[in-house]
């Protein structure tokens, strides 16, 4: 007679406190577990928006759509949230949800191996704990990229990356420089604009910017919604949204598309339109195609770049001297201030930690070519290990909670396999991650996002790492594991 099987109680450990890592942790107590621990390095939650906190900050996708769907906030400021606001919401999410006391501040998981069946953990301080499942909660942009730029540490001036903004340093009235034209470069030029005494935007590639309008709620709005959950409800699920945001999913895994091409008649009227001196545009002009690089929206970057106070300036930085910066044609631009808004090591993940799953499987030698996981959320032989917001993640510009969210209603039924007793260890078949990556890579090479540019989409061998297909089918795929891709050890 088959014996039946007795339900585990689980101990888990999340690594991370921001979004991702409150999710889980709701997640899991909602559903019973008792044992939840959620490892965080830093002394306060948030996450990304811990971390990020320079002038103007804000979130591009719409604040309504960028909010967990079990903790509605009526009280977004504007259509575009402002990254204070944001982390306000994580911080109150926390106090409602009562996870605070789960969460062990400034304690970085430094090591993580799966011994005799479950996970040993040590911290940077020493600190050693057991848990039956891992979460990796992590986060994707999170290791500032510091630039190559020769003579850097010699700058007289205060310069630091835009994810370590230094609040002590005044910018009213000085001299400051901005490298970098991502999404936070551009930000940042709109909000200094006007506030700089001279601002001064370094760009080594143009970028297309897609227009938006970042209206301000009213407060009858405000009103409104606190009353009535209904309207904060039409809001977040608003059908021009969603239509947009469908479009733009589509458009980007096909760059032969037609929904691509009217992307590219947006941005490039955009430019047309909203620069004045031709010789401007033509600097603002980029050679690449919309949404090669991650498309940018802003409602007022040219109109920033514009400004009296403000210079782009596209000559190429040669070096930084203890003034400024010196670029190729042998100008040097004095500075007060130089803001390094040059990205993230976006192929970091989980490490530097070292993770060590069955066997010794080393994560780092695993992901030596290229950092993957299945569906992004699990990796053979990496048995009860889950990623949220993993390698090949993202969708589109879809909101990353709703990702995460559908995300984890896939993982809890891996995990009702092992708590339910069916088995004790589970994570994808080497075969079902090796399907995965091929067909993967075949999609991934027809994005957008591989027609010829540099972003960090990009892996190490140019193949863009986010999710290559429709948002419909990461929906579908996320609403139930095919339980014939994972190997179930111990099963009854
Ligand atoms: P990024 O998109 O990777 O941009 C980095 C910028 O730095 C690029 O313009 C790059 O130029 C430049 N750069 C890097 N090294 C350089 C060097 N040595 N010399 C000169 N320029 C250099 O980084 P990010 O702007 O921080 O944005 C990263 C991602 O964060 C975004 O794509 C987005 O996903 C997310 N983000 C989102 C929001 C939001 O509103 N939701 C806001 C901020 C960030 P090249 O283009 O020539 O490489």
């Amino acid at each position: 007679m088959k014996n039946t099987p007795q339900r585990r109680d689980l101990r888990f450990a999340i690594i991370g406190a921001g979004m991702a890592g409150i999710l889980a942790a709701i997640k899991l107590r909602e559903s019973g577990h008792q044992q939840v621990t959620i490892y965080e390095k830093a002394d306060r939650i948030g996450g990304t928006w811990r971390e990020n906190t320079y002038p103007g900050l804000n979130c591009d996708v719409p604040a309504h759509a960028y909010t967990y769907s079990f903790a509605p906030n009526p009280n977004w400021s504007h259509y575009l949230a402002p990254g204070p606001e944001i982390q306000a919401y994580f911080e109150g999410v926390v106090r409602d949800y009562e996870i605070e006391p789960l969460i062990r501040f400034r304690q970085e998981i430094t090591r993580c191996a799966f011994e005799n069946g479950a996970w040993r953990l040590s911290t940077a301080d020493g600190l050693a704990d057991t848990a039956d499942v891992v979460i990796a909660a992590t986060g994707v942009l999170h290791h500032p990229s510091l630039p190559d730029i020769p003579g850097l540490d010699r700058f007289a001036g205060a310069a630091f990356h835009s994810a370590r903004w230094d609040h002590g340093v005044p910018l009213d009235g000085r001299r400051v420089g901005v490298v970098g034209n991502g999404s936070t470069g551009v930000q940042i030029i709109s909000a200094l604009a006007g506030r700089a005494g001279k601002l001064l935007h370094f760009q080594r590639s143009p970028q297309w910017i897609m227009p938006v309008d970042n209206y301000a709620y009213s407060e009858a709005q405000i009103a409104a919604f606190r009353q009535d959950p209904a309207l904060v409800d039409k809001e977040r699920y608003n059908e021009a949204y969603l239509t947009n945001v469908r479009n733009f999913t589509d458009a980007i895994i096909d760059a032969d598309s037609p929904q691509i091409a009217a992307i590219e008649e947006v941005v490039k009227t955009n430019l047309e339109q909203s620069v004045q001196d031709p010789v401007l545009r033509e600097k603002l002009r980029p050679t690449y195609r919309a949404a090669c690089k991650r498309l940018i929206f802003s409602p007022d970057y040219y109109q920033a770049i514009q400004h009296p106070d403000s210079q782009l300036v596209v000559e190429g930085i040669a070096g930084v001297e203890p003034e400024g910066v010196r670029t190729k044609d042998g100008v040097l631009h004095p500075l007060d201030v130089l803001v390094l808004a040059t990205g993230f090591k976006a192929d970091r993940f989980v490490r530097p930690m070292t993770v060590l799953g069955r066997g010794g499987a080393d994560l780092d030698r695993v992901w030596a070519a290229r950092p993957t996981a299945y569906l992004a959320i699990s990796i053979p032989e990496f048995p009860n290990f889950f990623l949220l917001n993993g390698p090949t993640g993202p969708v589109g510009n879809f909101s990353l909670i709703d990702i995460a969210e559908r995300q984890w209603n896939y993982i809890a039924q891996l995990l009702d396999q092992i708590e339910s007793g069916h088995c004790r260890e589970i994570s994808v078949t080497a075969a079902a991650m090796e399907d995965y990556e091929q067909r993967r890579i075949a999609a991934a090479k027809k994005t957008i996002f591989a027609s010829g540019c540099t972003s960090w989409y990009l892996d190490a061998e140019g193949v863009p790492a986010s999710w290559p297909w429709s948002y419909n089918n990461f929906a579908e795929a996320m609403t139930r594991p095919n339980l014939e891709a994972f190997d179930r050890i111990g099963r009854t």
